[in-house]
């Protein structure tokens, strides 16, 4: 075991604050990683704060961060993968148990024993997974993902957790091309689901709560934006779409977008408040319409989106920060104001 520093959160209402957590040495089957930057996820805000409490309670100290871009430092002697100098991103799941179906079928977001990068039960050190809010981590290597080299790392660690919730269930849905899509949500998962929607070649129509980002909207992709705090707005788009991805993290009525689909469209839900969203059945029958749910991405599927962004310059819209920033950061996400993701430049954390 070897010291790290790292930021932790001691309760649900303590603040994020340095601490010294321990990584293992590094197993035949591992990979070594000094964080460069990590991204900072809602989920991270919702686990520190144990808004999940009734799901996956929350054990302390908590040390977040799933969005993960760092250079591999050393390798285990089994490892073919990677090599020391190598750019490589961690993302949700740092483990599973390799054999159940889930894992056979590439889904090891649904294995039994899937450990998370962060709150998890931990096999090697018992305790609960810490995080990227950190200077290094140690992960099997068959969670690490290659980082294609031309991308910017501050942009793409976002992508390990934003990217592959987005780019998941959009392609999963089929063929979006000249399709209406409407992403409900303009933050980290929103702002990356317009980016992929439009380079799949949808119509793409973002539906904010926020007014000014319409400028923005347009520039990462969309073709038309709707305030969904303006009736009129809402009604002139009644039944018009195919499909609709609602990125929302608090509290909403889903009601109002399931009346923009159109016959047989389908919404899907990434974004995972704290509370059940009651559903009128009568938003449903006349339509046909349908409800589902996505939770990131295989680790073969968040390799393929990786790759994608590699070939079409894909990154997040960040705001670099100390990590000194964070606490700050997280009250700045609850006020939707985030242009689009924070990323954590890891060097913050050396001097302290
Ligand atoms: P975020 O950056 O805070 O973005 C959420 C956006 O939702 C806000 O920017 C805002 O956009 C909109 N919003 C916030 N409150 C709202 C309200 N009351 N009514 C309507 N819209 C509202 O968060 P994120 O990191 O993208 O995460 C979003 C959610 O997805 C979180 O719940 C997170 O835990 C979850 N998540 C799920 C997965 C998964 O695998 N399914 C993975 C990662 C994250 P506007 O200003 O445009 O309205
Ligand atoms: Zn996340």
């Amino acid at each position: 075991m070897h010291d790290a520093k790292a930021y932790s959160a001691a309760s649900a209402t303590s603040p994020l604050v340095l601490d010294t957590i321990q990584r293992r040495e590094p197993t035949e089957r591992d990979v070594a990683i000094e964080i460069l930057y990590c991204g900072i996820c809602h989920s991270d805000l919702h686990t520190v704060r144990d808004e999940w409490a009734d799901f996956m309670p929350t054990t302390y100290p908590c040390v977040p961060g799933h969005e993960i871009v760092g250079r591999v430092t050393a390798v285990g002697d089994a490892v073919t993968a990677h090599a020391p100098g190598d750019l490589v991103g961690v993302g949700c799941l740092v483990d599973s148990d390799h054999s159940c179906r889930a894992c056979s079928n590439h889904v090891e977001q649904f294995c039994p024993n899937a450990t998370f990068t962060y709150n998890s039960p931990d096999a090697h050190l018992g305790g609960v997974t810490y995080g990227g809010y950190s200077e290094r981590i140690v992960v099997d290597e068959s969670f690490v993902l290659r980082i294609p080299s031309k991308l910017d790392p501050a942009g793409a660690a976002p992508l390990l957790c934003a990217g592959i919730t987005t780019y998941s269930p959009i392609r999963r849905w089929g063929n979006i091309e000249g399709k209406k899509v409407g992403v409900v949500g303009l933050g980290g998962l929103g702002h990356m689901g317009v980016k992929f929607a439009h380079a799949f070649g949808a119509r793409v129509v973002v539906i904010t709560t926020s007014p000014a980002k319409a400028e923005d909207a347009r520039r990462l992709g969309a073709d038309e934006v709707i305030v969904s705090t303006d009736p009129e707005q809402m009604a002139a788009h009644a039944g018009t779409f195919d499909f609709i991805l609602d990125t929302v993290s608090a509290d909403h009525d889903i009601n109002a977008y399931l009346q923009l689909l159109g016959l047989d469209g389908e919404i899907t839900l990434v974004g995972a408040p704290e509370k059940p969203l009651p559903v009128s059945a009568f938003a449903l029958l006349f339509g046909r319409k349908r409800i589902s749910g996505s939770l990131i991405g295989g680790i073969a599927e968040t390799q393929e989106m990786l790759d994608f962004c590699g070939e079409h310059g894909i990154t997040a819209d960040v705001e670099v920060i100390p990590i000194q920033q964070v606490n700050e950061a997280y009250e700045r996400m609850l006020k939707s104001d985030v242009k689009y993701r924070f990323s954590i430049d890891m060097a913050s954390l050396k001097g302290e």
